[in-house]
């Protein structure tokens, strides 16, 4: 066990005494320490840095070069974000052929002046947003390598996510701005080209020092080191703001994180509220009008929503988390999000909700969000919809990620969840599918395991797995541990196929004194079966058939009389429910009465008595 690792494993133990991080067997990780200087010029938008990155291998692997990414670079015509852009069936609406058209003071670039390995020159080709290097010396297994690299790049006018003067006139939106060495892990390496969407990094620790004109207001995805000095436009208490006449420094620093955003603009203010038991939550946004009404109300409902978000999904992972006004929708970054912040109230705290939740499954377990979006969007908008109801004290639905979802299957455009994010053929098809869809995962999985031991899963899975780039079959292995079941078969069929599931009442018949309900499964998806039969007593009861392959079943915690059945194999399309009851008795027969199933029709789910409907 090398230095690094005790270092590392010495600091997540100290913050957080409850990780079980020992015993875990986990995969190797590489690690990360940058040192950046930027000095950024607010008249041509120009900035030159320094960055020494200490790169650490734990791979078993010797590497013999290295990749970073130069994000900026695909804000230039041509560049392969343009260009698909420009050819994908329903663009986004916020690039189109945007990138086509920046003049050459307008574009973004980010590219090194010069990278050294120690003290030797390194060779390197630029490929569009990718610098591919060639190492003097291989990086041999458990060993590190110091990187020093000279750049200098432009900012440019706000495209997505990162830029200048946004549509609400925040200066500087810095994401994805400095070189960020690519993710090598268990798959090999990840220098993914920026097309569109999604974001893999290596975590380790940033100390970050920002020089900019000395009017600006600097907030960033770290914690200031040098307060007093940059003061005292970062003061709440309203006191005069210092009229620097040079440039001024911040110094941040972030520690055990993937990604280092900034963001600046004169006339941030700056807000906070510490939440009963953490984070302290900071807020940077420009007043006007519409935000001197919307943004204290956001502020004041954060330790209520946030106390709900820690103790149903689990601790909030950081000290502190920053909402900065700035980009343009509502973008993640480690213990940060960057969000326009002149929509209705209720946006506003809808996209901070969002946004935040994505430290759970972005900053904290961060996997590759490439190849698995669905972990990362699917599970934020379940975790949003949930403290959504809660706050709203209504029940939760996923109404609108069913109709979404149905809506694609009906279009013959949906493509299997297993699709890297920026290769699905529409844009449809990506934000159904990682969004809906995936959040379509953890409700069904409520629906097989039970809702309780779901969640007490779900908060098994972020404790266990955070810092640790957890894959698909590590979410389903903690599922299966949790709910004491085989789960293969839903993972399959849901996230790697097309497959839709229809579920059907065929027939209701009375048959010597006895009711037979007789099922049918019409499609090619398996689930267990749940019908709830109302009486004309009213009294309801549920019959309850989980699938043999489970090899378990689910425990209900209602009051409602539960008889379970034997196991349906996926394989017999035909079974029947047989009662000890007349016709006469039942009003009602309803097939996933809950709607946990994602049945693509319900309408053949429900079967109502002719003779007692009317009464
Ligand atoms: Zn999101």
């Amino acid at each position: 066990m090398n230095l690094k690792i005790i270092i590392l494993l010495t600091s997540l133990a100290y913050q957080f005494v409850s990780l079980p991080i020992y015993g875990q067997n986990f995969r190797w990780q590489q690690a990360v320490d940058y040192t950046i200087k930027v000095s950024l010029n607010v008249d041509n938008h120009q900035f030159e840095g320094h960055e020494k990155l200490i790169y650490t291998n734990n791979s078993p692997d010797t590497l013999y070069r290295v990749f970073y990414h130069l994000y900026f670079n695909a804000f230039q015509p041509g560049s392969m974000m343009d260009v698909r852009s420009r050819n994908i069936e329903y663009p986004d609406s916020r690039v189109m052929d945007r990138i086509s058209k920046l003049k050459l003071d307008e574009i973004g670039y980010l590219t090194p002046i010069s990278l050294k390995q120690g003290k030797s020159a390194l060779e390197y080709t630029i490929e569009g947003t990718i610098l591919a290097v060639r190492l003097t010396k291989p990086i041999l297994p458990h060993t590190s390598t110091e990187l020093n690299m000279k750049f200098k790049g432009q900012v440019p006018v706000q495209i997505r996510r990162s830029g200048r003067d946004n549509k609400e006139g925040i200066d500087y939106s810095m994401a994805q701005w400095y070189p960020k060495i690519s993710e090598y892990d268990a798959q090999g390496w990840h220098p993914e080209p920026y097309i569109a969407r999604e974001f893999y990094g290596v975590w380790g620790d940033f100390d970050v020092s920002i020089t900019i004109a000395a009017n600006y207001v600097v907030a960033a995805s770290g914690i200031l080191q040098n307060p007093n000095k940059v003061m005292v436009k970062h003061s709440q208490s309203g006191a005069k703001i210092q009229d620097h006449k040079k440039d001024i420094t911040y110094h941040f620093i972030a520690k055990n994180v993937h990604d280092f955003m900034w963001a600046a603009d004169p006339d941030y203010v700056h807000k906070t509220i510490q939440v009963p038991g953490g984070p302290k939550m900071h807020f940077f946004y420009v007043e006007d009008e519409k935000t001197r009404e919307t943004w204290p109300q956001l502020i004041a409902i954060c330790p209520k929503m946030v106390a709900y978000m820690n103790k149903q999904f689990g601790q909030y992972a950081y000290s502190d988390f920053f909402v900065i006004q700035g980009g343009d929708g509502g973008m993640e970054y480690p213990m940060s999000t960057l969000i326009v912040g002149r929509g209705t109230q209720a946006g506003l705290i809808s996209v901070t909700m969002h946004e935040m939740f994505h430290s759970w499954y972005q900053g904290a377990l961060a996997t590759n969000e490439s190849l698995y979006p669905w972990m990362d969007e699917g599970f934020t908008t379940y975790a949003q919809t949930l403290t959504k109801a809660y706050l709203n004290n209504t029940k939760t639905k996923l109404n609108r990620s069913y109709q979404r979802y149905l809506a694609l299957a009906n279009s013959g455009k949906q493509e299997p969840l297993t699709t890297h994010a920026d290769h699905y053929n529409t844009n449809t098809a990506y934000g159904t599918g990682a969004y809906s869809m995936g959040s379509l995962v953890p409700y069904q999985l409520a629906y097989i395991m039970g809702t309780d031991t779901f969640h007490k899963a779900f908060r098994d899975y972020y404790y266990t797995w955070r810092f640790h780039h957890p894959t698909p079959t590590d979410f389903e292995r903690i599922m299966e541990k949790n709910a004491y079941m085989v789960l293969d078969w839903f993972f399959l069929d849901w996230i790697g196929t097309t497959k839709h599931l229809d579920y059907a009442i065929s027939e209701v018949s009375e048959n010597n004194g006895n009711v037979l309900i007789n099922l049918i499964n019409k499609n090619q998806r398996p689930m267990p079966v749940e019908v709830m039969v109302t009486y004309t007593n009213g009294n309801k009861e549920r019959f309850y058939m989980p699938l043999r392959m489970m090899r378990g079943s689910k425990k209900f915690n209602d009051d409602i009389l539960t008889t379970q059945l034997p196991d349906w194999p996926w394989t017999n399309p035909l079974n029947t429910i047989s009662l000890n009851h007349k016709l006469s008795d039942i009003s009602k027969i309803e097939l996933d009465p809950d709607h946990g199933t994602m049945d693509i029709d319900y309408s053949n789910n429900v079967w109502i008595n002719p003779r007692t409907a009317h009464e």
